[in-house]
């Protein structure tokens, strides 16, 4: 979601109203929080089963449903409150690294909050929408028109508009006479029935009946039907009851879990083309998901929609499945293959994978680094915000934090089957600060960990989250049972009682030796960490950070530093001014802290496609430990050494993106020169 917000602001919409079950909009202001949305009005539209919400295309009705079951409210126990009144975009007050809090204004603020939070039930209601798009004109005949002496000019508007008119010679002219006749509006209904609780409720809705074949007249019968209800939900007679008494007609869309197919064409594009370059570093993700998807006891009227079905309303009524993602794959590797000198290169390349092979074992072992997303605050189509699986072995994995859309980035890489085995590994989550591109995906995370395993899950965070999860687990779902939060300051590098005694079971559940962490020069509560394995490596996480001390003295002489890199080198006063490291900083921060390999992530969107690296003929030798992250990398750390041969092919591959970021930087130079 904050992901959609940052673009809807950055086209330029002032304003977003939240249709939907009252109190939804709570999630919005909470999130608002992490993420610099100061352009954007987000409020509550209000959501009257008694009228309809009108635009000039459709009319929408609203149909809430409610839980049977008794309310939850006693039963919500969060412990103590937490209340977190940070800004997290505060860059001005925290310019000098210190924050002077009025606390007189935060102990009120505090009252105020914990009333608001722990006064209220969770929202135990959802929505599903009847809508209809507004009756359409019938088309003016130009010839019946002039056959009857109406000369062209307004009148014509007037017929058009279903009015009657007399010509001077007082002859009237009837509008449905010159017109065809007005169509009426399909209609289309979107509903979700989140649980069997709300099924009661769902299915004897009287807004309903008025669209099922018994009591319709046909304009009232809807053209389709879009379901978000669970499977499990939709597999209940009650359901399929209910479905059955639409018009044989209506077509079911369903968008569940089942459906597989995620993603755009863009993000296998690109991952087809990095494989070339190395096919296990670069595995291709999840393609089964293409394959025309259907359930064994699905009904023929069910269709499960791929990436792009479009359901065309006006003029015509139709399903087009022309624009659903199919992959091209000869297409991708022809484009690659056609750029000049890309095969030598690529000989080039794999020559020096060879020579380097044979004089160090490189292979595939564990720990293993997946990178989820690499890119920063807005993502892009090939860069999902921050998350790394560290797989420590096979059975165990830390996530390292969990940006929006974390989940599907695991689903889209291992697909619905090989994906609950991994998510069983995960035994810790860990969060370096709360900007929304690095935790808002930990709830989805949550709700999916919970479908396969009970097993407990370790949070390492900021203490401030306690008060997003709390708010999110009271007011709309139960969230809180499914983790042990530890503070990320309880794993201070510098403190008397070194974590690995305080919380030995802990350390056994995530199979690592220790773990450190040091805040870091970004936002209020940012940290940096340190996972050091059985067999000794240590793998360092900057998370966001500008050039920091801390970060050198916890990183010291690390296996592999994973360092922010979120600016280039020519944007050193922006990265100063927003807390983001450039690559030469990034790459400085490896060096001084004698990491074996530095590998660069959280690139901005800019540089989505080939980030640039310095200059390599000023720093040829500091480069050769130096690599790029891209989404969906696998790499154990003895496959590091391979990442700084594949620049100069990557550079050729991406060409194009390459010259425009070469491009944007001399017109800076230019500009800078004029000035
Ligand atoms: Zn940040």
């Amino acid at each position: 979601m904050p992901g959609m917000l940052l673009t809807i602001q950055e086209a330029g919409v002032p304003k977003v109203s939240v249709h939907g079950p009252k109190g939804t909009v709570e999630i919005f202001d909470a999130i608002k929080k992490f993420v610099m949305l100061q352009a954007l009005k987000i409020d509550e539209a209000k959501c009257d089963e008694s009228e309809p919400y009108t635009d000039p295309i459709m009319s929408v009705s609203y149909v809430p449903i409610t839980k049977s079951s008794a309310q939850e409210k006693e039963s919500i126990n969060i412990g103590e409150e937490v209340v977190d009144n940070i800004n997290y975009y505060d860059y001005t007050t925290n310019s000098n690294g210190k924050r002077v809090f009025d606390n007189a204004v935060e102990k009120e603020r505090k009252a105020q909050k914990v009333e608001e939070k722990s006064g209220k039930a969770r929202i135990s209601s959802a929505m599903s929408y009847i809508c209809r798009l507004h009756p359409r004109a019938g088309k003016l005949s130009l010839e019946k028109c002039l056959e009857k002496g109406v000369k062209p000019g307004p009148l014509f508007g007037q017929l058009k508009a279903g009015q009657d008119i007399t010509l001077p010679d007082g002859t009237v002219i009837l509008s449905k006479d010159v017109c065809s006749p007005t169509t009426p509006g399909p209609i289309f209904l979107i509903v979700e029935c989140p649980l069997e609780d709300y099924l009661e409720s769902f299915v004897n809705h009287p807004a309903f009946a008025q669209h099922q074949a018994t009591m319709s007249n046909e304009n009232d019968t809807p053209y389709c039907i879009i379901h978000f209800t669970p499977q499990r939900v939709m597999d209940d007679p009650r359901y399929v009851e209910w479905m059955g008494k639409f018009d044989c007609n209506t077509r079911h869309i369903v968008v569940n879990e089942e459906n597989e197919c995620m993603g755009t064409e863009a993000i296998h594009r690109h991952q087809h083309k990095l494989h070339i370059l190395h096919s296990e570093i670069f595995p291709f993700l999840n393609e089964k998901c293409f394959q025309k998807k259907t359930r064994a006891n699905d009904l023929p009227i069910i269709h499960r929609p791929r990436t792009h079905h479009t359901v065309h309303l006006q003029p015509e009524l139709r399903f087009d499945t022309e624009n659903e993602v199919l992959l091209h794959p000869e297409e991708y590797i022809n484009e690659v293959y056609e750029i000049e000198g890309f095969s030598e290169s690529l000989k080039d390349l794999q020559t020096n994978i060879n020579i380097l092979k044979e004089r160090l074992s490189v292979g595939k072992e564990y720990p293993k680094i997946i990178m989820l997303g690499t890119g920063s605050m807005v993502p892009s189509k090939v860069r999902n915000t921050s998350g790394i699986l560290l797989r420590v072995d096979k059975n165990h994995s830390m996530l390292l934090d969990c940006g929006e859309g974390t989940f599907g980035q695991i689903a889209k890489i291992y697909g619905n089957y090989r994906m609950e085995n991994i998510i069983k590994t995960i035994k810790a989550v860990y969060i370096s600060h709360l900007h929304a591109d690095h935790h808002i995906g930990l709830i989805g995370l949550l709700k999916e960990r919970e479908k396969v395993t009970q097993d407990p899950l370790y949070l390492f965070a900021p203490p401030y989250i306690a008060a997003w999860l709390q708010l999110y687990h009271v007011r709309f779902e139960p969230i809180l049972h499914q983790m042990t939060l530890i503070p990320n300051n309880e794993f201070f590098m510098d403190t008397h009682e070194p974590a690995e005694y305080k919380y030995r079971n802990m350390y056994k559940t995530l199979n690592v030796q220790a773990v450190r962490t040091t805040y870091v020069k970004h936002c209020p509560h940012s940290y940096g960490i340190s996972v050091t394995l059985h067999n000794g490596k240590k793998i360092v996480y900057s998370g966001d950070t500008m050039p920091c001390k801390n970060l050198v003295k916890l990183g010291q002489d690390c296996d592999l530093l994973i360092h922010e890199a979120t600016m280039e080198d020519d944007l050193s006063e922006e990265a100063k001014m927003k807390f983001h490291s450039t690559t030469s900083q990034a790459i400085q921060a490896g060096e001084q802290m004698k990491s074996k390999f530095t590998l660069l992530t959280h690139f901005s969107q800019r540089y989505s496609v080939i980030p640039p690296l310095p200059n390599d003929d000023d720093n040829g030798s500091k480069l050769n430990n130096v690599g790029i992250a891209y989404d969906n990398m696998h790499i154990s750390l003895s496959q590091l050494p391979l990442l700084p041969l594949m620049y100069p092919t990557l550079k050729l591959m991406f060409i194009k993106h390459y010259e425009e970021i070469e491009e944007r930087a001399a017109r800076r130079h230019r500009m800078t020169v004029d000035l």
